[in-house]
């Protein structure tokens, strides 16, 4: 997978192509490390796949794993994070059990990542 970030901090407008192989990103076409700084940034602002935890009740743990079913929105990462955390799920509950459904209207559900009896 690759992207190109169009570096336009000063007047050589680089294009930085942003390539991603087993989980690791390599640039290129950046002509100073600001470049590179923002080109980094830009990425780490993509939308994603939400990992977090919810409140868990009735069981030893006090918290459980959780994520979103398909990557949301960059911008809509804080408020999700706030949604899950205030969010509490009663023990005893499945792997991949949905707690919450469509997430801020994205459409997307929030699932649990583990098995709690
Ligand atoms: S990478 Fe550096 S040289 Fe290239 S446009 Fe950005 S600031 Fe200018």
């Amino acid at each position: 997978m690759s992207n190109i970030y169009y570096c336009n901090k000063c007047k050589n407008n680089c294009s930085i192509e942003i390539v991603n192989i087993n989980s690791h990103a390599y640039y290129s076409g950046y002509k100073c490390s600001k470049g590179l700084s923002d080109a980094k940034s830009h990425l780490n602002q993509e939308d994603k796949i939400l990992t977090a935890r919810a409140i868990l009740t009735n069981a030893k743990m006090s918290t459980i794993p959780v994520r979103t079913t398909d990557k949301i929105p960059f911008s809509l990462i804080p408020d999700a994070i706030k949604i899950i955390e205030n969010t509490k799920v009663k023990a005893p509950i499945e792997k991949g059990a949905v707690i919450i459904e469509n997430i801020l209207d994205t459409g997307i559900n929030v699932v649990t990542l583990r098995k709690v009896l």
